[in-house]
């Protein structure tokens, strides 16, 4: 097995073994753009080591020298040459990009003698040692595990001594008094010296990249992306160019569109005389690319022609990392660039248009997930807001929470149910936790492409970068804006999309869909099979499913109608009645209020099917749960407070979600759901006869076998036929039941003999199958997520080798009960991509979910056939 590929060696088809980085410097190779050169080593290496209690694989040793001589012999260096030495820089690089997960160290190969080469060479002896002390702070931390503050600490202390701010400002000799501190700082924290031989330097590094795959903020960015944990990483050895060697070198990074909004233009920044991390960290406010045309044009334009060419043969748009060392320009990386989902729809429309894509291929670029970003709440135009600072619109969306200052803080105060806003100078990877529970970020340093920035918009989360006025005390728990004061707790709004940071609480508006994203739903929409329906249970939800594209109403949970004052007072009028004529009584009071919200609900959705499920819930949800409410609930239902209480005592139950609820409900009171069908047919034959075309679809809840949906089925069947002869209307509808009793999948045969059609409602049956509640299952999912017992919360991302398994039994069983029998999922798995591509391949008819994720839904189905088809 080949261990090791050359970069001229490899190609973009190489991913899983190259890792993204390393297939992309390989192809880069090949297209002849310049790329410093260099080799790297397979995530199969990577399992392996992992595997084999982190040892190298037999031959690795062997072949990485071959690897290096045949790249000292391309950059004429010597790795450790004292006159003149090779300096590599050393990378990890998975399958998928890890953003701020990456350990890179920097000039390895550095020590007390090379070093003296490397001044010979550049005859800048401020840079070498700056080269040098910057290796050995990166090893520390990144190889050797010191923290990165230790270091930090000793470069103040002499800019202190000094009198100076900037790093910029630390002469030759400073930064060589530097190096000395570092090394003792190694030895303090470690015991033992900095290593200074090339060669250890690299395998401890190699070792140290193979080993950051199982760190805890890698494993948890992988769960929040869903990447499998057992890629491996590759790593990446490459001859180190550099960016800082003075006023003809440089360093950017650049995108061949703009990645907020999609515009095509070359977007980006750079840094004169600096090194890459400097942009990437935000230590330096970088300058717009467009200013390069004047600084450097003759580079400008030859960086112009490289993006061109890359997103030509790439076929979109890319992200590149640049170094000019001087006056000779370096490409260290191209990737297909993270974007907003406001810029991957543009993007993807774009290059349809410019016939660079077909459609297919452009519905397929899209991540399903990714277009809630364009789902989000902005600020309303109208609203008054106080504007205290602004900073650069890193990553759109509006978001209002109280101010935290670290990570950890952001993540205690989400556990207590507070929104946050994470406020820091810049961010690194160790506040990934911190910012995926924050509404929204904002730094005071850093660019467009800072880590704060790129991280954010990967979450879709609302983010202001480099907002320069604020000012950042983490001591005092605070950040002043000129006069202005914001302390820990406060409340301020962010305007992603304006960069604007605003004092207080500001009204937003709801997300409105832009062109592009329409064009993309109607080209989805041509392709997908799977019809979709959302979960709604009022008429303006209806309203706004049918504005995203629903096809139906999946599931109107009735329960949902009864909270209101006046009605939860007759339902609880009807818990506490002693007889069933008392009961009927109090029913009668809902039957008008349940008819109207019937009626708008199909005025709203003309004539498209609706699925009304009857009421599910225990009968103890609607009562009040504190006893101080006890007693006031007996004056007002003029009973005494012991009543009340004997109520409550028999409606306990030990397990209510395995208790007294759904069809059980209503088969021991069969007059709740005589009242609710008797509701349903009225609204029906009422807007029948107003001239919208109704097939009302009424459904029953946890059904487990055929006796319970036959007693339900029958009653429900009488009351249409007494209706309909009422009212004289000539009304055709369905009687059907949830899917979501394991037994009901076994039963599927026999059930559909009798029901019309399906629903599988995959929140009970992912409760059932399982065992777990979903009530409380929070308690130790993420710990199963944590160790690996599950890749997936079951609960948001279907189980298709369990539940799944059997659904497709249900459904198996179901079409040879009944041919054509109507199948769908209304459970919460309806609007999530995966299980939406589940449901597809079982061939179910169509997927129900809420409204802001029915044009998720739309895409992931037709993405479903795309994948299908290959
Ligand atoms: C389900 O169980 O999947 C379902 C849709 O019903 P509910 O969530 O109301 O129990
Ligand atoms: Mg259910």
């Amino acid at each position: 097995m080949k261990l090791i590929y050359d970069f001229s060696d490899g190609n973009a088809t190489m991913r899983a073994l190259l890792g993204g980085k390393g297939a992309n410097l390989a192809e880069m190779t090949k297209l002849g753009i310049p790329v410093p050169p260099g080799f790297t080593i397979t995530t199969e290496v990577c399992n392996q080591y992992l595997a084999n209690g982190r040892k190298f694989p037999k031959d690795l040793d062997k072949e990485i020298a071959q690897h290096l001589s045949a790249l000292e012999k391309k950059m004429k260096k010597g790795f450790g040459d004292i006159k003149n030495p090779l300096l590599v820089s050393v990378r990890s690089g998975a399958k998928f990009s890890m953003p701020g997960m990456m350990e890179t160290v920097l000039n390895l190969g550095l020590n007390d003698e090379t070093v003296v080469g490397l001044i010979e060479n550049t005859k800048n002896e401020r840079f070498a040692y700056d080269a040098y002390r910057r290796f050995i702070q990166m090893f520390g931390s990144v190889v050797l595990g010191i923290e990165h503050d230790a270091f930090e600490h000793e470069l103040e202390k002499i800019k202190i001594a000094r009198n100076i701010k900037l790093d910029t400002e630390m002469t030759a000799e400073d930064l060589k008094q530097l190096i000395e501190l570092y090394k003792k700082v190694v030895r303090k924290e470690t015991s033992a010296e900095f290593p200074s031989d090339p060669q250890e330097q690299l395998k401890l590094s190699i070792q140290a990249v193979f080993d950051s795959w199982n760190i805890p903020r890698a494993i948890t960015y992988r769960q929040i992306h869903k990447i499998p944990h057992d890629l491996g990483t590759a790593v990446n050895i490459q001859s180190m160019v550099f960016g800082n060697m003075g006023d003809d070198s440089g360093t950017g990074v650049a995108f061949t569109r703009d990645p907020s909004t999609g515009e095509k233009k070359f977007f980006g920044e750079f840094l004169i005389n600096a090194q890459g991390e400097d942009v990437v960290a935000g230590i330096r406010t970088p300058q717009p690319i467009s200013k390069m045309q004047k600084v450097m044009p003759k580079i400008y334009k030859q960086l112009v022609l490289v993006y061109q060419k890359l997103e030509k043969h790439y076929c979109d748009m890319q992200d590149l990392e640049f170094t000019i060392e001087k006056g000779k320009l370096f490409l260290l990386q191209t990737r297909n660039g993270k974007r907003t989902a406001a810029a991957a729809v543009k993007i993807a429309v774009d290059l349809v248009k410019e016939k660079r894509i077909n459609k297919k291929e452009a519905l397929l670029r899209l991540e399903a997930h990714q277009l809630n970003q364009l789902l989000h709440r902005c600020i309303d135009p109208k609203a008054q807001k106080e504007v205290i600072a602004r900073g650069l619109p890193a990553s759109p969306g509006a978001a209002c929470g109280m101010v935290v200052f670290s990570a950890d803080e952001a993540e205690d105060f989400h556990e207590k149910g507070k929104k946050v806003i994470l406020v820091r100078k810049e961010t690194s990877p160790e506040d990934i936790h911190g910012m995926h529970v924050a509404q929204g970020i904002l730094t005071s340093c850093g660019g467009m492409t800072s880590h704060a920035a790129v991280v954010a918009r990967g979450m879709g989360k609302c983010c202001i970068s480099g907002a320069n006025d604020v000012w950042v005390d983490y001591e005092k728990q605070k950040f002043i804006v000129g006069k202005v004061e914001v302390k820990k707790g406060d409340i301020i709004t962010l305007d992603g999309s304006t960069g604007e940071v605003i004092l207080g609480e500001v009204k937003t508006t709801e997300p409105k869909l832009t062109k592009e994203f329409e064009i993309i739903l109607q080209w989805a929409d041509e392709y997908r099979i799977l019809k979709i329906r959302a979960n709604a249970d009022t008429p303006h939800d209806a309203q706004t499913a049918r504005d995203f594209g629903a096809e139906g109403i999946g599931l109107c949970r009735t329960e949902h109608m009864f909270f209101d004052p006046v009605r939860i007072r007759v339902m609880r009028e009807m818990i506490l009645s002693e007889t069933q004529e008392e009961r009927k009584k109090a029913l009668l009071k809902l039957l008008p209020m349940q008819r109207q919200d019937f009626i708008e609900m199909f005025e709203v959705m003309r004539g498209l099917p609706v699925t009304i499920r009857l009421l599910d819930p225990p009968l103890h949800e609607f009562l009040p749960h504190k006893k101080t409410e006890w007693d006031e609930l007996a004056k007002e239902m003029k009973v005494s407070p012991k009543k009340i209480q004997d109520k409550i005592a028999s409606l306990h139950e030990l397990n209510p979600m395995l208790g007294h609820r759904g069809c059980r409900l209503m088969i021991t009171f069969p007059e709740i759901a005589e009242m609710q069908a008797r509701a349903i047919f009225e609204a029906a034959c009422s807007v029948q006869k107003s001239g919208i075309n109704i097939i009302p679809e009424i459904m029953i809840p946890l059904v487990g076998t055929m006796k319970e949906f036959e007693v339900l089925a029958k009653l429900i069947r009488r009351v249409g036929r007494e209706v309909i002869l009422e009212s004289g209307v000539d009304l055709k509808y369905a009687v059907g039941t949830m899917i979501e009793v394991p037994r009901a999948c076994m039963r599927a045969k026999k059930i559909a003999t009798n029901a019309e059609f399906f629903s599988f409602g995959t929140n009970d049956l992912t409760q059932m199958t399982f065992g777990y509640s979903r009530d409380d299952a929070s308690k130790f999912i993420p710990k199963y997520l944590d160790i690996g017992i599950l890749d997936n919360d079951p609960f948001e991302v279907l189980d298709q080798r369990g539940v799944g398994e059997l659904m497709r039994i249900g459904v198996r069983l179901g079409r040879q009960g009944r041919k054509d029998i109507k199948m769908g999922i209304c459970g919460e798995h309806g609007g999530e991509p995966s299980s939406i591509e589940f449901c597809h391949e079982l061939g179910l008819n169509y997927v129900s979910c809420s409204p802001f994720r029915v044009p998720i839904a739309r895409l992931a189905a037709a993405q479903a056939v795309l994948r299908r088809r290959g």
